[in-house]
């Protein structure tokens, strides 16, 4: 497919960064917002967020981060009470177990510390390359990576920049047609905007800010504007 203009990017990430200013921000943004970056929160949020409701894992982290702040302490707690402590978010079992050995390997291979890169951050069990990347934007600043989850995945493919069936496919696809400084903020626009209006069924394409620039690949039904 040939890339969209740069004008038209330009222009829809412009008026995405007015249009969420005011709405409520994904968690793993909110949670390095208020952590100060610390990568150890973004890991853990991160993993725990994978299939389940924002407030949830609001709710699951909060807990977590009380009992055990760090990876030493988190590293020493029972799977079955890290289980408990996250519970209800989806396959908390499997997380709880994860969380535990990340910790682990973060204690033995890393001192404590979490990895700076993508290879050793996808070294680590249930990382895979959207954790690795929302850790590297926030949790290092970095400026090179793109975050893709299912919410950029769907909508970078309703705007016409990317067609693609996977969102690794898209994370690439992106690389290659969006200039690169948007890279890092791409996962906080469409995120926030497919939370709120460019939602999975039914967008609310009569209330969107970017529908002039939109042609809505894919759309079949549209939702009510938001009240
Ligand atoms: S116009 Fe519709 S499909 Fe396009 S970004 Fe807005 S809500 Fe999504």
């Amino acid at each position: 497919m040939t890339k969209p203009p740069s004008r038209d990017v330009e222009w829809v990430m412009r008026a995405l960064a007015r249009a969420i200013t005011g709405l409520e921000m994904p968690i793993v943004e909110k949670i390095a917002e208020e952590q100060r970056e610390d990568a150890f929160q973004v890991l853990i949020a991160t993993l725990l967020s994978a299939r389940t409701q924002d407030a949830t894992t609001a709710a699951a982290s909060g807990r977590l981060f009380a009992r055990a702040p760090t990876s030493r302490r988190m590293a020493a707690l029972p799977v079955r009470e890290i289980a408990a402590l996250i519970y209800p978010v989806s396959f908390y079992k499997t997380k709880a177990t994860h969380v535990k050995e990340t910790c682990r390997i973060l204690n033995t291979d890393f001192r404590g510390r979490v990895p700076g890169t993508m290879e050793e951050l996808l070294t680590l069990p249930g990382v895979g390359r959207k954790t690795a990347n929302l850790v590297l934007i926030l949790g290092f600043r970095s400026l090179r990576n793109i975050c893709v989850d299912t919410h950029v995945h769907r909508i970078s493919n309703r705007l016409g920049w990317v067609r693609t069936k996977l969102p690794e496919q898209t994370e690439q696809a992106l690389y290659a047609n969006i200039p690169a400084r948007w890279w890092p903020a791409l996962n906080l626009y469409l995120v926030t905007w497919g939370q709120h209006v460019c939602r999975p069924t039914h967008p609310r394409c009569g209330d969107c800010d970017i529908a002039a620039r939109c042609p809505r690949v894919g759309v079949t039904t549209v939702g009510k504007p938001r009240t």
